[in-house]
Parts: C-alpha cells; structure tokens; sequence
C-alpha cells in the first residue's frame, strides 16, 4: 500500500488500515447496500437459534433477516431471496452445511456469496475443511451477539468493496460497462413501459491519448475525473437535458473503457431532442481543463442510437451508439452523429467523394486561395496558401471535408506537394514584380510525419527558384505533440533550409509553454476562437495577453486569426500584437484578387 497512485484502492486515505474502507470513496455509499440494508439469509434447523440471532441483528439495525430452518429447502432458498450474506449453520440433520456450501460454490452465480458458518465444533480438521469449501468466515456456537454482529460486518463491507469493484471504475467513481449495461437493461425496460424514447450516448475523447503521453498517467487520469465530473454536471442541469432522470443512484454516466463514456438520455419526447443535450456536453467539454498548472484541452466525438429506433436490447443498442461514434469520428474531431438510418447513403456518398477525390489532382481540380496577412500599419505582410477544391458537380469544397479524408486516404502527400509547388511559384511571381510577400503553406501532421518532407521542401524551393525565407511552414499543435523529441529534429531539418516556422491554431492544443521554447518557432498563429469573443470575454483577454507576453519573451511574432471587426483589431493592437488575419481585413482570394490588392498589373 506505500505506492501513491490515483486509484483510490491502493489511496493513501487506507494507510491508517481502517477497515471501513467504503466510507472514504463517496460514490460507494450509493451504490452498494448500506450495511443495515442488506439482506441476510439464515439457514439451520433450530427455529429457536434463528429468533435469536434474528433478535441481535434487528436489534443492531438490520432490517432484513430472513430464516429458513429446512435444510432440505436450504438451496432453493438461497437461490431465490439472493441474500448479500449467509448465515449458515453446519451440522444439520438430512442436508449438512457442508453439502450446502459446496452447492453454493459450485453454483456461477452464487460463487462470490458471502457464507459465514455457524460451527459448535472447534476442531481443526472441520474448521479446514469449512474453509476448503470456501466458507468466508467462522462463528463459533453459541453465538455472541457482539461477535455475531463485528463478523457480519465486516463480511458485509468486504462484499460492498467487491461489488464496488465490479460494478465501478475507480478512476472516476463512475459505474463501468458492467454495472452500466445492468441500469441499461432497467432503463429500456422503463422506457418501453412508458412508452418513450432513450438515447444513448458513446462519447470518445479526441486525442486522450496524446495528453496521456505528453503529461503522464496521473494528469491523464485527473483529466479523466475531470470529464466525468462534467458529464455528472451535464446530465444533472435538466434545462435543456430534455428531462433527464434527476435520481443520482441511476447515474446515467458511466466509463465503459479507457477514454470512452456513455451517457443515457431518458423520457425523450422525440429523439431530436438528444442533439441538444449533445452540444451542450461538447460545449462543456471545450472549456479547458486547468490541472497542476497545464491548462488542457479535451474535445469529444460523440455517437448517438436511439431506443426503440435504432435497438432494443442494451448490447445492440450500445453497439449502434458505437457505430455512430465511428461516424461522428470520421467527420472531424469534436463532432456527433446520430446512428444513421441513412447510413448507408452516407457510406455511399463518402466512397463517391473519396473516389472523386482520388482523381481531382489529375483533372486538375483544386485551386489555392490566398489570404493576406496584415501588420498594424495595415501594410500586407504575408499571404496563406489556403486550398480549394472546385468539384464538377458539388461546386467548391472546403479543405475542412476533404483533408481528412485525404489524410485517411493516403492522399495527402501528393496533394501536399501540389500546394508546396503552386504556392512556390506564386511567390515567386509575386517577387519577381517587386512584391517579396512571404507565403505561408500549411502542412497536415500526416505529411510532417514523413522523413522525406525536408528534402521535399528543399527540391520545391530549387525549382522554383523562391528564396527560402519567403516560404513559411504552418504546423499544427497536434502534429507537434505527437512525437515531441522526433517534432524538434524534423523542425531543425526545415529550419536549416532557411525557411520560416508557424505554430497554427495555437491554444487548441497541448503545448506547454516550457516545451514550445525547444522549437525553432518564428511564429505563433492564434487560434481564433480566442479572437471571437474579444473585447467583452474576460477569459479570452487573458489568454490573448498571455500568449502575447509568451510570444515576446521568445521573441517570436504573432498572428492574430480571425480577425472579423475593427474592436478586436483595436483591442489587439492596444495589446502590442503585430499581425492580423481576418475577415475584417480579406477573406481568402484567388491570384488574381491580388493583383488589386498590391497593384500589379
Ligand atoms: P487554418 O490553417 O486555420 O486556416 C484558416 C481558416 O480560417 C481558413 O479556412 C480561412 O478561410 C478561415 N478564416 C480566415 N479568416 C477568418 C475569419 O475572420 N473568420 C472566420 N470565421 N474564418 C476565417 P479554410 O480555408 O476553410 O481552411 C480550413 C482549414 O483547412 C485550415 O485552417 C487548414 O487547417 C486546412 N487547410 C487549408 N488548406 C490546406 C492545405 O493546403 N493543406 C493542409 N494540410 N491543410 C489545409
Ligand atoms: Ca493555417
Ligand atoms: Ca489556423
């Protein structure tokens, strides 16, 4: 017990060898009969000992004592009352103790059963084979009320620790897939009763595994109590909960594996209706986790099936809530998906889109749009390759629907390559008239996570003739993470070509400040849903002043994104930062736009 982990089995709190261990671990109480609630079972074929041990347990608080002096019937008994615990008394006429014990052990059900045994016998030989049968403890005949009572607790409590442990996760305190599917089970058979409609929600942490990596287990785990203590606050606000059963015992939150959650949404009125619920849960979760210092992000995906609707029986529809997770998965990070009648459509349509994609670079279907970067004097100061993909019959797809899939698919590096070159040339075009304006090109982790990107760089640069500090590299936060020693070689590499380094959608990711110092960063980009909130959101004030004063001591520049009106922009430059990107300023635009824009003909 002298390793201090998070699980409260092994907790400190139990170093004081406390036997009551049930008390420290709230959720316990819950779940698990409180002592004077449990149901005891005795069998022996003395009615007169029955009343009397029956009289000490009422006295000492229990409620439910039941006799049974037939030991022919003994089994039988057991079997249909369920005790929590035995009182079993060992010599009897007809059937023994011994014939009943070894009945009970060998019954799947009745395995784990708490058995006490009443013995007049001291001697050894029977006192061994008692406890060859499995018997969990003595109780010597006659029975002393205070002994009787001491035994049976402790008995009791054992047993509420082994149910704990069955039916709970110990990290979070939340009930496991176990104990979950069990209060499923109830819940369908509710619902079916009254006749309304339960959706079950599969939530998946995105990414859980990188703060696992980066941060260690402990911080892992403390993210994970945190998460749960937001479902707990999620499904306990019943505004907008569509009705959620109110009683805590019924918990519907659970952790059914590592990173995955469930949570059921009863008495719906229609099933639309979890859409809501389920936003308010991925909004809660956006909100970032401050743990030891480290300020920590967690997005959910989230799979939604539908009782009647989708299933009827817990395992299945808890299956279908996992598909749909898939679903959900597919489409992005941070998304949900309802289990599809239309999944089939669905299906089709991204094979149709992936077969599309897998011939577009041939028919010459995607364009770069460029956005300006702008300095406070407003004087442009770079632009970001941003791509386009014209479809022949969808009309323009965004970078969003495809580049994941394009990730998945294995696309990404041609594609890749193809934004590398075009954007290349254009900057080169730009410089060659008198306009050395930096282009900036975004880089997916898939193709950062190619040994061969350097030199792939280093050939693009060559054949275009650009100078390499006009090419900016814009990373991601993820891609960075993932491997952070591997992430720190491979940007020395870049670095040593000469060109720039961005560090993109800062904020929505992991990095501690302490590590962002071992990067050859020239740039921090803002991500801008710290942008959108500005003047008026106190939190996104801090946060932008903090980054700004980061960015300055590392003598980095810094990107504001999503500039959209003259406040934010006021705001920012009040604040000392440097360059902006937005709406406000230009939405992306073709070449040609640009023309315009710094008057060339
Ligand atoms: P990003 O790198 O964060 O790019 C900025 C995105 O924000 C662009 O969306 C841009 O149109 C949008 N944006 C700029 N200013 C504003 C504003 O004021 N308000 C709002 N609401 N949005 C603004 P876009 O072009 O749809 O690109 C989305 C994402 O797709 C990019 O996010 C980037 O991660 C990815 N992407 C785009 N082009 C490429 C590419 O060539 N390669 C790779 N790997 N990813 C790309
Ligand atoms: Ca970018
Ligand atoms: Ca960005």
């Amino acid at each position: 017990m002298s390793s201090p982990t998070t699980d409260p089995i092994h907790d400190d709190r139990y170093e004081d060898g406390s036997s009551v261990m049930l008390t420290s671990s709230p959720d316990i109480s819950v779940s698990t009969h409180h002592l004077s609630n449990a149901r005891i079972l005795m069998i022996d074929d003395e009615p007169l000992m029955i009343e009397v041990v029956k009289a000490f347990l009422e006295e000492a608080g229990y409620g439910e004592v039941i006799g049974c002096d037939d030991p022919s019937k003994a089994f039988s008994v057991i079997a249909a009352e369920r005790p929590d615990a035995l009182l079993l008394d060992l010599m009897m006429p007809g059937v023994s103790g011994f014939d009943v014990l070894e009945k009970v052990r060998a019954t799947e059900s009745l395995r784990y059963l708490p058995v006490i045994v009443l013995t007049a016998a001291s001697d050894a030989a029977t006192k061994l084979r008692v406890l060859g049968l499995g018997a969990t403890d003595f109780l010597s005949k006659p029975v002393d009320s205070s002994e009787l009572i001491l035994r049976l607790r402790n008995t009791l409590a054992f047993k509420a620790y082994g149910d704990y442990l069955a039916n709970y996760d110990g990290v979070t305190n939340l009930p496991n897939r176990n104990l979950f599917l069990k209060q499923l089970s109830l819940a369908l058979r509710e619902s079916q009763r009254e006749n309304k409609h339960c959706a079950l929600l599969h939530l998946n942490l995105d990414r859980f595994k990188v703060i696992n990596d980066n941060y260690g287990n402990r911080i892992g785990d403390a993210v994970l109590r945190g998460v749960a203590e937001r479902l707990r606050d999620c499904v306990r606000a019943r505004d907008g909960m569509a009705n959620m059963s109110a009683n805590n015992e019924d918990s519907p939150v659970a952790r059914i594996n590592g990173d995955e959650f469930t949570v059921l949404l009863q008495e719906l009125n229609q099933i639309d209706d979890a859409a809501g619920a389920t936003r308010r849960i991925q909004r809660h979760m956006s909100r970032p986790f401050m743990i030891e210092g480290h300020q920590i992000y967690v997005d959910a995906s989230i799979g939604i099936a539908a009782y009647p609707d989708d299933a009827r029986e817990p395992e299945d529809l808890l299956h279908k809530a996992q598909a749909a997770l898939s679903q959900a998965k597919a489409a992005g990070k941070n998304q949900f998906s309802f289990y599809a009648k239309d999944l089939h459509q669905r299906t089709q349509r991204r094979a149709s889109l992936e077969q599309d994609l897998r011939g577009a670079l041939e028919r010459n279907e995607f364009m770069l749009h460029f956005q300006p970067k702008f300095d406070a004097s407003l004087k442009i100061v770079g632009a970001e390759a941003l791509i386009r993909w014209n479809h022949p019959q969808r009309g323009l797809v965004p970078p969003d629907k495809f580049i994941p899939l394009a990730e998945e698919i294995g696309l990404i590096n041609p594609i890749g390559r193809w934004v590398l070159t075009r954007a290349c040339a254009q900057a080169v075009h730009w410089f060659k008239k008198g306009h050395p304006i930096p282009v900036a090109v975004n880089v997916s982790s898939v193709q950062y996570e190619d040994p061969g990107l350097a030199q792939l760089v280093q050939a693009i640069l060559k054949a275009t003739g650009l100078p390499p500090n006009l090419l900016t590299l814009e990373l991601t936060e993820g891609a960075l993470m993932r491997d952070a020693q591997k992430a720190i070689e491979i940007m020395a590499m870049l670095k040593a070509l000469g060109v720039n380094l961005s560090l993109d959608d800062f904020g929505t990711g992991y990095s501690s400040l302490a590590y962002i110092q071992h990067l050859s960063l020239d740039e921090l980009k803002l991500d801008r849903s710290f942008i959108k909130n500005l003047p008026d959101d106190y939190s996104s004030v801090a946060i932008v002043r903090s980054v700004i004063s980061l960015v300055k001591g590392l003598s980095l520049s810094m990107v504001a994104e999503g500039v959209e009106t003259q406040q934010q922009l006021d705001f920012l430059v009040q604040e000392g930062c440097d360059c902006f990107q937005g709406f406000f300023f230009s939405k992306p635009v073709p070449a040609e736009a640009w023309n315009g824009l710094i008057g060339i003909s």
